[in-house]
C-alpha cells in the first residue's frame, strides 16, 4: 500500500486526509510542533472575542495518523521529509497544504518592532494571536482598536469588535477597501455599511508608530495621528511552505493540482499555498476555507488517480462559497472574483454582481443574497452569461 504524507492539517490538509483515508491508503498528516488541527476561521469569530477557547476550534479526527511535528524541508527526488527532530520520513506521494502566513507591516515603518514587542501591534492569523488580542481587550473595556487593512478578515473583525462594544477605527490604503478581492460594487456597499460605525482613514498608510505604556499612537502618511490601545494588521497573506519553497511565491500547480516544479515526483499542493493558472488569465491564489477544503479533496483525488486508484477528477475550477457577516449583513461570494475582468450588476436589492472573464462567468458576489447566489452557482465557468431575467428576486436593475 502506498504511503502518503500530507504537510499541514488545516482546511486543505484535513479534507485531503479524510478523502485518502476513506480510500484505504496509509496517510501521515503533519501539523506543526504541538499544534492540534484547528479551524482558522474561528480565530476572529470565536477565540479573539472570547466566545471560544482555542481547544474548541479543533477540527474533527480525519482517521489519518496525526503527527505533531513541523516539517522543515523535503527532498523531492529522494521522496523524504526532513522533520524538526532531525528525523526523516519516506513517502510515495506528498500533498503540501501548509497554507499562508500573514503579511506584516513593512520594516520601514518606524517603531514597528517596539509596538510588536509591547504587545500592542499584532496580526490576527493564529490561535496565539487571537488569545493575545482577547487578553488585551479583556483589560481595556471598551478598547480603541486600530484595524489596519480593509479585506474580509479586517471588515469582519471590525464588525465583531464593534458588536463587542469596542471602538474600532479603519486605516486602509485603498479608497474602496476590498475592491480587488470582491469587486468594486460589493466593496462600495461594505464601505457604506462601515461608515456609520467607525472612524475611517481611507487611502492612508502607516508612517510610524509610537508605543506608550498604555497605548500606541500611529502617524499616517498624511501626517495625521490616531491613538489606540491595540492595532491589528490585517493586510492579507503570503504563501508559507517548507524548503525548498520558503520564498513568497507559493507552489505553482497544474490544472489537477500537481506541483509544476516536480511534475513526475508525485507532489501535489492545495489551499492557500497553491498557485493556479486560469485559462486566459494569469496566476492566482485563493485563501478561503471552503475552497481550500475543495482543493484538498481534488488534489487527493488526482493523487489516487495517479496511483490508478480513481478516475481523473478533471480540471480544478474555483466554485466554492465564502462569506462574512458585517454589521448585520452577509457578504457572500462564489468562485474567485479576482479572475474577472468585467463585472455586471445583476440586481441592486439585494446586491448581486457577476464577474466575467471574457464571456465566462467566473464568480458571483452579493450582499444578503446567499440563496440567489446558490441558485446561480451551476452557471459558473460556463460561457452562457447570466442575464438579468435569470436572477430570482430583483427589484431594481441598473
Ligand atoms: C482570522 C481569520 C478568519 C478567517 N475567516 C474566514 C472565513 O470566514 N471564511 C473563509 O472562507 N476563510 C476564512 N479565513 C481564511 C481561511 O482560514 C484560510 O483560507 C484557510 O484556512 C486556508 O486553508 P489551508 O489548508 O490552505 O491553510 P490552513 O488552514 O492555515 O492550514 C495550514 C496548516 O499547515 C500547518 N503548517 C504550515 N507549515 C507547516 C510545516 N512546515 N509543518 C507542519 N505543518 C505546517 C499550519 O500550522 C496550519 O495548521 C480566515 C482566515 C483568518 C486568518
Amino acid at each position: 500500500m502506498p504511503s502518503i504524507a500530507i504537510i499541514g492539517a488545516g482546511a486543505a490538509g484535513t479534507a485531503a486526509a479524510r478523502t485518502l483515508h476513506a480510500s484505504g491508503v496509509d496517510v501521515d498528516l503533519y501539523a506543526r510542533n504541538g499544534e492540534v488541527p484547528f479551524n482558522r476561521t474561528l480565530v476572529n469569530k470565536g477565540i479573539a472575542i472570547g466566545l471560544l477557547e482555542p481547544a474548541q476550534a479543533a477540527l474533527p479526527d480525519t482517521g489519518a495518523a496525526l503527527r505533531s511535528e513541523t516539517v522543515r524541508g523535503l527532498d523531492p527526488r529522494a521522496r523524504r521529509l526532513r522533520l524538526d527532530s532531525g528525523d526523516t520520513h519516506a513517502y510515495d506521494a506528498l500533498l503540501i497544504a501548509t497554507g499562508s502566513r500573514p503579511r506584516t507591516l513593512d520594516e520601514e515603518v518606524i517603531g514597528r518592532d517596539q509596538a510588536i514587542s509591547g504587545g500592542r501591534l499584532t496580526t490576527l492569523h493564529s490561535a496565539a494571536d487571537a488569545v493575545r488580542v482577547r487578553d488585551l481587550l479583556a483589560t481595556t473595556q471598551p478598547a480603541r482598536v486600530l484595524m489596519l487593512g480593509g479585506g474580509l478578515v479586517a471588515s469582519e473583525t471590525a464588525s465583531l469588535l464593534t458588536d463587542a462594544g469596542h471602538d474600532v477605527a479603519l486605516i486602509t490604503r485603498a479608497a474602496i477597501p476590498g475592491a480587488n478581492a470582491i469587486g468594486e460594487h460589493v466593496a462600495r456597499r461594505l464601505r457604506d455599511l462601515h461608515r456609520p460605525q467607525h472612524a475611517a482613514y481611507l487611502e492612508r498608510t502607516v508612517h510610524s508608530i509610537r508605543t506608550h505604556t498604555d497605548r500606541i499612537s500611529i502617524t499616517l502618511n498624511d501626517g495625521s495621528q490616531v491613538e489606540g490601545d491595540l492595532a491589528i494588521v490585517a493586510h492579507g497573506t503570503l504563501p508559507a511552505a517548507p524548503a525548498p519553497w520558503t520564498g513568497p511565491d507559493g507552489i505553482p500547480v497544474d490544472s489537477r493540482l500537481r506541483s509544476m516544479h516536480a511534475p513526475r515526483q508525485r507532489i501535489y499542493a492545495a489551499g492557500g499555498i497553491a498557485v493556479h493558472h486560469y485559462p486566459g488569465h494569469g496566476s492566482y491564489r485563493i485563501d478561503h476555507w471552503d475552497d481550500s477544503a475543495a482543493q484538498g479533496i481534488h488534489a487527493a483525488n488526482t493523487l489516487l488517480h495517479d496511483l490508478d486508484m480513481a478516475d481523473d477528477p478533471g480540471q480544478y475550477l474555483p466554485s466554492s462559497t465564502f462569506s462574512a457577516r458585517i454589521h448585520g449583513h452577509t457578504l457572500t461570494g462564489v468562485g474567485h472574483p479576482a479572475l474577472g475582468t468585467r463585472t455586471r450588476v445583476l440586481s441592486e436589492e439585494p446586491l448581486i454582481t457577476a464577474h466575467y472573464l471574457g464571456d465566462v462567468l467566473v464568480a458571483l458576489t452579493g450582499v444578503d443574497a446567499a440563496s440567489h447566489l446558490r441558485e446561480l452557482m451551476p452557471r459558473l465557468h460556463h460561457s452562457d452569461p447570466v442575464t438579468e431575467s435569470t436572477v430570482p428576486v430583483t427589484r431594481q436593475h441598473v
